[in-house]
């Protein structure tokens, strides 16, 4: 039996009229079920059931954090675990999906990164986390308008699911996601972001996770061989800006003692030189066991006054989600052997 959200709109096997029904049922009400499409014949539900599914997973638990963050946490059908988070702000929802079960990306400031790598995710998977965290909190699936792939994962190492799943995320009659509201994380595949730049007519943003400008500390923090240097990367990004046109947000994770030094800063100012970016300053998210704590605030203040004396456009994230387990770097399972499946 087929997963119907692997499928683009497109190929979705009925036409015109009887599809966009189909659509709205799935993307505009968020339906499970063939069945409850009551406006679509009885004998067509009755077929679609016999050759596809709608659900890919079970909801184990929500988490919910003081700041209103939900960490959701999902069984798969192959028994393997993995987690979205739901942002709700005054102005806007936010959520963020994973591309894998697990990463084998092995940040080692990132409670993720420990677990290892279980699989990648199907596009409909990636899909599939926005309508179960939709019908979780009681909206509608096209209420969710801003989307971050930040979660378990590195995108670009699941490139073409997650840009399929971005395809979808974005096609009109599903969810009609605006793409200037689609955020795509790399760890630094140098590879993956001038394959984005060429796919550019998909035209969602990027951001890169640098986390240091010198190669002897980044390599501390991402220790694997999936990561490309740091001259590699930045002249990706510079590509890719030549290109798109876009600014590139850099996430710059800030842990004590490591890579918050004043001269790292400077280093940073000078890497981004004649690239149009942002900075995003955030302080390390903690877990038990990580080795890492976050820097202080005098330093992070430090850190930014340096940037921004030197031109760069800089701000400080403040997670959100902290106290469910649900911030940036904190996503990891509570039974880590569903990292490898339970069969
Ligand atoms: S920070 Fe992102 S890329 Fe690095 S291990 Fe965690 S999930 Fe993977």
């Amino acid at each position: 039996m087929e997963f119907l959200l692997d499928l683009h709109p497109d190929a979705y096997p009925l036409e015109g009229f009887r599809r966009r029904q189909l659509l709205d049922w799935v993307f505009g009400q968020g339906v499970g079920t063939f069945e409850a499409m009551t406006n679509l014949p009885a004998a067509l539900r009755t077929e679609l059931a016999e050759k596809y599914h709608l659900n890919p997973f079970k909801l184990i638990e929500t988490v919910r954090s003081t700041d209103g963050s939900v960490k959701y946490l999902f069984t798969l059908q192959d028994g393997r675990q993995m987690e979205a988070v739901y942002m709700p702000y005054l102005d806007r929802k936010t959520i963020c999906v994973s591309t894998m079960v697990g990463c084998p990306a092995k940040c080692a400031f990132c409670a993720t990164g420990a677990m290892g790598f279980g699989r990648n995710l199907t596009p409909g998977e990636i899909v599939a986390q926005v309508l179960a965290v939709a019908g979780g909190e009681g909206i509608a699936p096209r209420e969710i308008r801003n989307l971050v792939f930040m979660g378990m994962g590195e995108a670009m190492l699941n490139y073409d699911h997650t840009m399929l799943a971005a395809r979808i995320l974005l096609h009109p009659q599903a969810l009609g996601m605006s793409k200037r509201r689609v955020t795509l994380s790399t760890v630094g595949i140098a590879k993956g972001i001038r394959r984005l730049a060429a796919e550019d007519d998909l035209g969602i943003k990027l951001a890169i996770s640098l986390h240091a400008p010198d190669e002897e500390t980044r390599r501390r923090i991402i220790p694997t061989g999936h990561v490309n240097s740091i001259e590699e990367i930045m002249a990706a990004a510079h590509d890719y800006q030549a290109v798109t046109g876009r600014r590139i947000t850099m996430e710059y994770t800030m842990l004590r003692g490591v890579n918050d030094h004043a001269w790292q800063a400077e280093l940073l100012a000078e890497l981004l030189r004649g690239l149009v970016s942002h900075v995003n300053l955030i302080p390390m998210n903690p877990w038990a066991g990580s080795g890492f704590e976050s820097s202080t605030e005098e330093q992070i203040q430090t850190f930014y006054d340096i940037l921004h004396a030197r031109g760069v456009d800089v701000s400080v994230r403040r997670s959100r989600g902290r106290d469910a387990g649900a911030a940036c770097g904190q996503l990891a399972l509570k039974r880590p052997q569903a990292v490898t499946g339970a069969a």
